[in-house]
């Protein structure tokens, strides 16, 4: 569902959603960044250099779709909004992006350990295919670039060895994609602890995506 969204509401949600990413330590320290689209042009974001697990809803910034500052005086944006950016650039329907650095998710990419075997339904139907974008240097263009041809595509990412960008209709959606990420992570960390890896197989896939038609969803990408 797409939401419309008030200011006064979108500053709720991105403080309360940035403090459960941190106490679940999906971010920690100064990381972490979020954003909601209120307009075509007008983004509420979070600032850089400050926690946001203690973050108010008065240190939130506005900027344009370029990331120009719409407000005199408010903090700075955070230096990796550029990535944000590039996702309401190319994806109309995105009202929010959540940019996060959840451990078991990131660990795969930095072992070079393919995130992408199906074992929980649930990942298959909400998620799909996770793909991860090539490592590219924070805060600069080439994470844009990195990103730019899978957003269209997908609406999870992982960065390699860097952090997860998950998007949708709004912050709960997107913040919801990321807590699948880290379970699925997570679940599938233990099974390689335990030493076997059983993955569903094509034909539970292929009926896993005739499940989204009754339920409503949109098929994702495999
Ligand atoms: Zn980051």
């Amino acid at each position: 569902m797409i939401q419309k969204y008030s200011q006064t509401q979108a500053r709720t949600d991105i403080t309360e959603i940035a403090r459960l990413c941190y106490e679940r330590r999906y971010i920690c320290g100064m990381e972490g960044n979020f954003s909601i689209r209120l307009e075509e042009n007008l983004i509420l974001t979070t600032p850089a250099g400050v926690c946001k697990g203690r973050m108010n809803e008065d240190d939130l910034v506005l900027v344009d779709l370029t990331g120009a500052p719409k407000v005199p005086g408010q903090k700075r944006p955070s230096t990796e909004l550029k990535m944000h950016l590039t996702v309401y650039q190319n994806r109309p329907d995105v009202k929010a992006c959540v940019h996060a650095h959840p451990t078991y998710a990131v660990g795969f990419s930095v072992a070079g350990v393919d995130l992408n075997q199906y074992i929980l339904p649930e990942v298959v139907v909400t998620l799909g295919k996770i793909p991860v974008a090539p490592y590219a240097t924070p805060s600069t263009d080439e994470v844009s670039n990195s990103i730019a041809s899978l957003v269209k595509e997908h609406d999870s990412l992982i960065l390699d060895h860097h952090g997860a960008l998950t998007y949708g209709g709004d912050l709960w959606d997107a913040y919801y994609k990321l807590e699948t990420i880290e379970h699925h992570a997570q679940t599938l960390y233990v099974a390689h602890t335990l030493g076997k890896v059983n993955t569903l197989g094509e034909s539970e896939i292929s009926k896993l995506m005739k499940t989204c038609s009754v339920y409503g969803l949109p098929q994702p990408k495999i």
